[in-house]
């Protein structure tokens, strides 16, 4: 999937510690493959490539993030932009009924649509009326009472009162155009405040379908025209959205059948190409599985990378890059106290419980597994200890005698033995990083992104 591409490509440069320009392109040509593989519209992936490339290679030494998570972040960003941005909502018209007319390919999920928005509308307080205008395809009309029926909204059809199949030809005869208008006219009367205007579809584009459509438009003058996609038509969305913007135009997009598309092809193209943001996607038959469509949420979606997403915006909130460079030198200098170690220990915690952010480290293998046996309580031990110390224990512990430890082991609770093993440890620990750090040459925390 594109998801598993994009994870594939970004993970190779985990670990690090600069990239070079060489390492950006191959990230950026295997990221190129998958969009493409994805049914992303070629002009897009162009645009999208070379921006990464530029952020990527311009982009500022970070202390808060290694150079992975910084192109990590670049690529979110820019897949947020290019599907739209900002979430656009629903334009309700000053004076009501606000029209809604739902556009789009036979098969699309237009009149399904007009149902999960008019469950989504009386949710929040409206009175949607449904008006059936696709006289065209045998069982639409009482495909649209069905759904209006679920949904508990009022359904505007060209006979109201007889059934279906009894005035099939009646409906046959009746003119769409007329039957909005009607629409409308019933609407005003009963004072419904949204109109949502079903149409009818082809299999593919023709004249004369959007013709009608763009009758219908002009008797209902809508304020929000919404063309309807199905995310599985792949290569073909392109060009059937440029059709209906140029036949009949619309203000925003809604995208169906994202349950059973794992490419995302259609999402990443139809904004950028039309210049329309989408504003709903549809994840299945049922009248619940539907949203307001989110760039963000859809983004993260798309990267499959939610946690290490999360676990970056939580480094940067709390990250204190003056702090970072004043600790990395006294680890270079062994002269790391158990006062640092405290402060430190806090910032992290202070982005969620340790479990949480182990399981965001990204492929951190063995680490992870060692880690694995911390957990918050032993924490909290640990900083009860320290705690116990008084400033100048916490600055060199080798003062602590044994009365000491006892004194401190009763304050906080726990037991001689562990007082010792953190001391013990904090020693170890601090020759280790400090030899480490020599060896990689760092005398601060900063490291390079190229
Ligand atoms: P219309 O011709 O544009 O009015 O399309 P319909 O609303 O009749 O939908 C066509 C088919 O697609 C129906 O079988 C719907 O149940 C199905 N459908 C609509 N939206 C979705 C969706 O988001 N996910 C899935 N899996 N099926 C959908
Ligand atoms: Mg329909």
């Amino acid at each position: 999937s594109l998801s598993d591409r994009l994870t594939g490509a970004l993970k190779d440069l985990r670990g690090k510690g600069r990239l070079s320009d060489a390492d950006i392109d191959t990230t950026c040509r295997e990221i190129r493959l998958a969009l493409l593989d994805a049914d992303v519209a070629l002009p897009v992936v162009r645009s999208f490539i070379g921006k990464i490339k530029e952020r990527a290679k311009g982009a500022e030494v970070s202390g808060a993030l290694n150079p992975a998570q910084q192109v990590v972040k670049i690529v979110n960003e820019e897949l947020i932009a290019i599907l739209g941005g900002e979430t656009r909502r629903v334009q309700f018209a000053k004076n009501p009924p606000t029209v809604i007319m739902l556009a789009g390919l036979q098969g699309s999920g237009k009149t399904t649509l007009a149902g999960k928005l008019a469950k989504w509308l009386k949710d929040q307080g409206h009175t949607p009326l449904l008006v059936a205008c696709d006289l065209q395809r045998p069982g639409a009309v009482s495909q649209l009472q069905i759904v209006g029926e679920r949904a508990g909204a009022a359904v505007f059809a060209p006979h109201p009162g007889t059934s279906v199949g009894d005035s099939e030809i009646e409906i046959r005869v009746a003119d769409p155009i007329n039957v909005a208008r009607a629409g409308i006219e019933e609407a005003n009367a009963k004072q419904y405040d949204v109109v949502i205007v079903d149409t009818a579809g082809r299999l593919g584009i023709d004249m004369e379908l959007m013709q009608q459509a763009a009758g219908i438009r002009d008797a209902v003058e809508p304020d929000e025209t919404l063309f309807v996609l199905d995310a599985m038509i792949g290569q073909d969305a392109v060009s059937t959205a440029e059709s209906f913007r140029d036949g009949v135009g619309f203000t925003g997009v809604v995208l169906t059948k994202l349950d059973g598309d794992a490419r995302g092809g259609a999402a990443l193209s139809v904004r950028e190409v039309t210049g329309m943001p989408i504003m709903f996607a549809s994840t299945g038959e049922k009248l619940e599985e539907f949203d307001v469509f989110h760039p963000d949420r859809m983004a993260s979606r798309i990267l499959g990378m939610g946690d290490v997403l999360s676990l970056i915006e939580a480094a940067e909130q709390h990250f204190d890059e003056e702090q970072a460079q004043a600790t990395a030198a006294k680890i270079g200098s062994g002269q790391l106290t158990l006062e640092d170690f405290l402060e430190q220990m806090m910032a992290i915690r202070k982005m969620g419980p340790i479990g949480n952010l182990l399981g965001m480290l990204p492929g951190a293998g063995q680490m992870k597994d060692a880690l694995s046996q911390v957990d918050d309580s032993q924490l909290d031990r640990v900083q009860a200890i320290i705690r116990g110390m008084t400033p100048a224990e916490r600055t060199d512990p080798k003062i602590i005698n044994a009365s000491r430890r006892l004194r401190i082991a009763n304050g906080s609770g726990v037991k001689v033995s562990d007082v010792n093993q953190l001391v013990d440890r904090f020693f170890e620990a601090r020759k280790m990083m400090a030899s480490m750090s020599r060896q990689m040459g760092m005398p601060g925390a900063r490291r390079q992104t190229r």
